[in-house]
C-alpha cells in the first residue's frame, strides 16, 4: 500500500504535522518513539512555549502524548534507515521493513553528522546503522557496537546472536543485562582504521581489532538517510512552504536549522504539512 504521507520524528515538528495529516483525513505513516523526544522531556523548565507557563519538559510530553492519543495518532517505532525515491513515491527503509509514501516529512531533530573519525569513509565497508539489514554478515565474527539510546539494547542482544564477540560502547548511564558474549566498554572510540575494510578501532588504551562496526544512534546523518537531499551546514535546505529540493518532500523543526526551538519546529511541523497536502491534492487532480 501506497502511504499519502511518511512523517519522521515525534518531536514538536513531527507531531505537529501528524495532527495536521490527521484532521485532513490522510493515510499516513509516523515514525519515532512512543515517548516522543527526549529533547521534550530533558528540559527542565520551559518559559517559551504558549500556553504553558514554567512547565518542566515532562508535562510538555504528557501533554503531547495525550493529545496524540486523544486524537487516534499511531506511532511506528521503526527507526528508519534509508529513503529512496521509488518512481513518483518513496520508499522508506526500517531495517528489513519496507514502507511506500507519496509524500514525505523529515522532522528528525538536529541531525548527527558521522563523527568518529572515518566513519563516513567506512559506510557499507565495516560501518553499518542497521543491525536487521547487515547483522547476518558478521555471523561469528567479532564486532564493535556504538549505541546513544537505551531503547536500541534490543539490537545489541540481536547481534549478540549473531557475532562470537561484541565489544559494546553505551553512551548512556543505566545498561540492561546483555548476553555473555557482550562486554561493556566505557572507553571512547576515537576512529575506526582499516584498508579495503573496517579492521580496528583507535582506543585511547590502543587498537581494539574488529571485523566490523554498528553505530546506533538516535537520527542518521542527512546525506545516508536520503541522497540527493540538498543540505547547507548540515541543515536541510527548505523554503518558506517547507518544500526541499526534492519532489514531495519537506522538512521541519530543528533539522532545518537553528533557532533550536519547541514552537519554531511545531510552527514548521505545520507549514511542511499544509505543503503536502496541497502537493497531494495536485497529485489527484494528475490522476
Ligand atoms: C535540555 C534541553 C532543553 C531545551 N529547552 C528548550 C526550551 O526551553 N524552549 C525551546 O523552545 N526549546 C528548548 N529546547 C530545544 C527543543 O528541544 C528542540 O528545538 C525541539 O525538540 C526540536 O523539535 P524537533 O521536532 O525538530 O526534533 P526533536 O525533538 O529532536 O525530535 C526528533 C525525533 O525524530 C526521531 N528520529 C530522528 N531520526 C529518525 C529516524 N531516522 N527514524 C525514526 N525517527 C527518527 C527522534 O528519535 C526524535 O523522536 C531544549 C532542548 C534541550 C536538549
Amino acid at each position: 500500500m501506497i502511504y499519502d504521507s511518511a512523517v519522521i520524528g515525534t518531536g514538536p515538528a513531527g507531531l505537529s504535522a501528524a495532527l495536521n495529516l490527521k484532521i485532513h483525513n490522510k493515510n499516513f505513516l509516523w515514525f519515532g518513539s512512543k515517548t516522543l523526544s527526549e529533547k521534550i522531556r530533558k528540559a527542565e523548565q520551559i518559559l517559551n512555549y504558549p500556553g504553558f507557563y514554567a512547565a518542566s519538559g515532562e508535562t510538555l510530553q504528557n501533554a503531547f502524548m495525550d493529545q496524540a492519543e486523544k486524537m487516534g495518532l499511531e506511532i511506528n517505532e521503526s527507526m528508519i534507515n534509508e529513503i529512496v525515491p521509488f518512481g513518483d513515491h518513496y520508499a522508506l527503509m526500517a531495517g528489513a521493513d519496507f514502507f511506500e509514501a507519496k509524500t514525505v516529512i523529515l522532522a528528525t531533530g538536529v541531525s548527527v553528522k558521522a563523527t568518529l573519525k572515518n566513519e563516513a569513509e567506512f559506510l557499507g565497508r565495516g560501518v553499518s546503522y542497521c543491525a536487521t539489514c547487515d547483522g547476518s554478515l558478521y555471523r561469528g565474527k567479532k564486532i564493535a557496537v556504538l549505541c546513544n539510546n537505551a531503547r536500541f539494547e534490543h539490537e545489541v542482544r540481536y547481534l549478540a546472536e549473531i557475532a562470537a564477540d561484541v565489544q559494546y560502547f553505551p553512551q548512556y548511564p543505566s545498561i540492561g543485562v546483555l548476553p555473555e558474549n557482550v562486554t561493556v566498554r566505557k572507553e571512547r572510540i576515537l576512529g575506526i582504521e582499516g584498508a579495503m575494510k573496517v579492521s580496528a578501532l583507535e582506543l585511547a588504551s590502543g587498537k581494539l581489532e574488529i571485523d566490523g562496526i554498528f553505530i546506533l544512534r538516535d537520527s542518521i546523518s542527512l546525506s545516508s538517510l536520503l541522497k540527493g537531499l540538498e543540505t547547507e551546514d548540515n541543515h536541510i535546505r527548505v523554503n518558506r512552504r517547507m518544500e526541499t529540493n526534492l519532489p514531495g518532500v519537506y522538512a521541519a523543526g530543528d533539522c532545518t536549522g537553528r533557532p533550536y526551538q519547541y514552537t519554531k519546529a511545531a510552527g514548521e511541523g505545520n507549514v511542511a504539512s499544509h505543503s503536502a497536502l496541497e502537493y497531494l491534492d495536485e497529485l489527484e487532480k494528475k490522476v
